[in-house]
C-alpha cells in the first residue's frame, strides 16, 4: 500500500527514537534512557522523512493530515542488518549434519565442503536464478522488520564470477523495498581453480577492485581474515588498493583464532570488524581507538557450535557494538534480526537497550548511514516497523517470535 506524502501514525504505545544518541552522536555506553522512548506517541511522516513526533495527541494544526491508528503497538526504527551473505545457490544442510556428528568447520572445509561447495553451486546457477533467490531472501529479512541490508558477494571468487554477483546485488537493490549496501567479499577464500594464492590476490587487487569501482558495483570491500584463509599481511595490498579507490573496509576477524585481524582492522581504518570471538584485549583497544565498530554475529555461534563473542571486552575497550545475522548457507542460516539481538543479549552479554541500539543506531554507524538511518528524528528516513508488543522490554524477551504488522521504508509500506 502506498500512502500519501504526509501522514501521522498515532496511538503508539512506545516510539523508539534513539534521539539522545543521535543528538550526541554517541555509539557507546548505551543505557535505557538513550533509546529516547516516547510513550503514548505520534509520528508524522512527510515526503519519506520523519517530520515530527511527540506524546499525546498531535497538535491541532495537524488535524487535516491523514491518520493511521497504531492500535497501541510499538514503533521501532527500521532494523539494519549490517552483515549478511544473501547471494548464493545450493544449500549445505548435509554439512550441518556433519557438525552435529562432531566435525569442525575446518574439517568440513578440508574435505571440499564449506565455502568452496557453495562457490561451485553458485557458479553453476544462472543469473536470473541468483536474482530470484536473492530477492526471496531479502523478502524474508523484510518480514522481520529489516529495512536496510548489507549484502556481501563472495561465492563467485574470481574476476568475472564476483562481478556477476555484485551486479545481481545491485539489480536486487532496484527491485526490493529495502536499501542495500553492497560489499565485495572477493577474499572470502582462495578458489579451487586459482593458480596460487598470491596470483589470486594480485588479480583481485589489480583487476577486480578497479572494475568494481569503475562500475559502481560496491560500497565496501571485505576479507575473511582467518587462519587457513587470509592473513593480515595477505590483505595489505587489497585493502590499500580499496582505500585508494575510495571503497570502505569491513573485515571478518578472529572468528576461530586470534590472527591479529582486529588490530589490522584498526590499522586499515575499517568501518567494522565482525565475529571477534578470539580477539585479544589489545585488539579490542586498537579497534576502539580507531572507532571500528565491533559487529557481533551470535547466530553463527549457535548454528556452528563455536564460542560466543564476549561483549564485555569490547564495552570495556570503548568499542561501538552492532549485532547482525551473518545469514549464509553454511555457518548460519538465521535471517531473524530480533532473534540475533536476543542471542547477543543472552550469550554475548548485552543489555536489552544495547541490543536494540546494536540493530539500529550503531548498525547504521557501521554502514556510515547514521546521518539518515538508525533513529527516528526529524529529517531522517522514515524507515520503521510496527510490532504488536507493549514495550522494548517485551521485544528483547520475545526471542524474535513476533513479526511486525507493518514495515515502512521512506514513508511507504514496504511489506
Ligand atoms: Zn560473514
Amino acid at each position: 500500500m502506498q500512502v500519501s506524502h504526509s501522514f501521522i501514525i498515532d496511538n503508539i504505545s512506545e516510539l523508539i527514537t534513539m534521539a539522545p544518541l543521535q543528538k550526541e552522536q554517541r555509539f557507546t555506553r548505551i543505557v535505557a534512557d538513550d533509546l529516547g522512548i516516547i510513550k503514548d506517541a505520534w509520528l508524522e511522516i512527510a515526503d519519506g522523512k520523519v517530520a515530527a513526533c511527540g506524546s499525546g495527541q498531535p497538535p491541532g494544526q495537524k488535524l487535516g493530515i491523514p491518520r493511521i491508528d497504531a492500535a497501541r503497538q510499538i514503533v521501532f526504527p527500521g532494523f539494519i542488518d549490517a552483515h549478511c551473505h544473501p547471494i548464493f545457490a545450493g544449500n549445505r544442510a548435509g554439512e550441518f549434519a556433519q557438525k552435529l556428528a562432531g566435525k569442525t568447520y575446518q574439517q568440513i572445509a578440508a574435505a571440499g565442503g564449506g565455502i568452496q561447495s557453495t562457490v561451485r553451486a553458485t557458479r553453476n546457477a544462472s543469473t536470473s536464478e541468483l536474482l530470484e533467490l536473492t530477492q526471496t531472501r531479502l523478502q524474508r529479512f523484510l518480514r522481520h522488520g529489516v529495512t536496510t541490508v548489507e549484502a556481501k558477494s563472495g561465492y563467485g571468487l574470481g574476476l568475472d564470477h564476483e562481478l556477476r554477483l555484485l551486479q545481481v546485488l545491485r539489480d536486487a537493490a532496484q527491485s526490493t523495498p529495502q536499501e542495500i549496501s553492497v560489499t565485495c567479499l572477493a577474499l572470502h577464500a582462495v578458489p579451487f581453480d586459482a593458480a596460487s594464492k598470491d596470483q589470486f590476490i594480485d588479480q583481485i587487487t589489480n583487476e577486480l577492485l578497479p572494475e568494481v569501482k569503475r562500475k559502481g558495483l560496491a560500497d565496501w570491500v571485505d576479507a575473511f581474515v582467518e587462519t587457513g584463509y587470509f592473513t593480515p599481511a595477505d590483505c595489505d595490498k587489497y585493502f590499500t588498493k580499496a582505500k585508494d579507490l575510495g571503497l570502505g573496509i569491513r573485515i571478518h576477524a578472529d572468528e576461530f583464532l586470534d590472527s591479529g585481524a582486529a588490530a589490522a582492522a584498526a590499522n586499515w581504518q575499517a568501518a567494522s570488524a565482525d565475529h571477534l570471538q578470539m580477539t585479544s584485549d589489545e585488539g579490542a583497544a586498537a579497534m576502539a581507538a580507531a572507532g571500528v565498530v565491533a559487529i557481533l554475529l551470535p547466530g553463527t555461534s549457535l548454528y556452528s557450535k563455536i564460542p560466543y563473542t564476549n561483549a564485555a571486552r569490547f564495552k570495556a575497550a570503548g568499542c561501538p557494538i552492532a549485532v547482525a545475522t551473518d545469514f549464509n548457507p553454511g555457518s548460519c542460516v538465521l535471517d531473524n534480526i530480533s532473534l540475533a539481538a536476543t542471542l547477543a543479549a543472552v550469550h554475548c552479554g548485552l543489555s536489552g537497550s544495547e541490543a536494540l541500539a546494536a540493530v539500529t543506531w550503531v548498525a547504521a554507524r557501521s554502514l556510515r548511514l547514521e546521518h539518515r538511518k538508525g533513529a527516528l528524528v526529524p529529517g531522517f528516513d522514515a524507515d520503521f516497523s510496527l510490532f504488536a508488543l507493549g514495550s522494548a522490554d517485551e521485544w528483547i524477551a520475545d526471542l524474535g517470535r513476533t513479526l511486525p504488522s507493518a514495515v515502512y521504508r521512506r514513508g511507504n509500506r514496504a511489506d
